[in-house]
């Protein structure tokens, strides 16, 4: 299977879930394949190497996916429409300094470390109360979606996470609904090549899919 048929293939099987096209390792050539087959939204992990290879990408949505260092974050204010793993207030603070300086409102997700793991990023569940009340006060963030990365588990057994933040996703938007802030919650970011059918089943509305477009990654 070619790129382009990997795009239509999921993305018929997606229907109103959106696709991010995870291109991390993917040279600019194949990443426009698979935006010319209809792949909207690109999702990248580092801003360095985008940063290599964005001159050659056609224009679409491109996500920052991977773990954001303060010191980075002035080109990812820069290059992304999306930050979907911001997972601490310093970031938040860093982020919001740097999209003032530019006029930009940055869009962000919360990223939750569902499994508490240890060697993952992310907020805990008991701080996203907390951490949400402190974002209001940042003007030049606007919190759009909640991101996470289960446990590398088999898919079935990470059916729980996933619920777990559906509920988290469900609670939030409803409180924010309808108020004049910066917590704007529509997007569930979950769901990977191994796991996202269950992800859908549990109500993602974003799945970022890499391999099972380009291959395997050979690092
Ligand atoms: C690499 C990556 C993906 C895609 O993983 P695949 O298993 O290749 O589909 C999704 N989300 C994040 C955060 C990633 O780093």
């Amino acid at each position: 299977m070619t790129v382009a048929e990997n795009i239509r293939t999921i993305l018929e099987e997606l229907g109103n879930t959106k696709l991010v096209c995870v291109t991390k390792t993917v040279a600019s050539l194949n990443i426009n394949e698979a935006i010319e087959a209809g792949a909207a939204i690109i999702g990248e992990n580092r801003v360095q190497e985008f940063e290599d290879k964005c001159d050659g990408v056609l224009p679409c949505e491109r996500h920052l996916i991977g773990h954001l260092q303060t010191n980075k974050v002035k080109k990812a204010v820069e290059f992304f429409d999306v930050i979907q793993s911001v997972d601490s207030m310093k970031v938040l603070q860093e982020i919001d300094k740097k999209a003032e300086d530019i006029g930009k409102i940055q869009q962000v997700f919360l990223q939750v470390n569902i499994g508490k793991e240890p060697q993952k990023y992310g907020f805990g569940l008991d701080e996203i109360g907390q951490v949400i009340t402190e974002i209001r006060s940042l003007r030049n963030i606007r919190v759009t979606g909640l991101m996470c990365i289960p446990p590398y588990v088999p898919s079935e057994q990470a059916r729980p996470y996933f619920k777990r933040m559906k509920a988290l996703f469900d609670e939030l938007k409803q409180e924010h609904q309808g108020k004049e802030d910066n917590i704007d919650i529509r997007e569930l970011s979950m769901g990977m090549s191994g796991d996202y059918r269950v992800a859908i089943e549990e109500g993602a509305t974003m799945v970022r899919i890499g391999s099972a477009i380009f291959g395997n990654r050979h690092y």
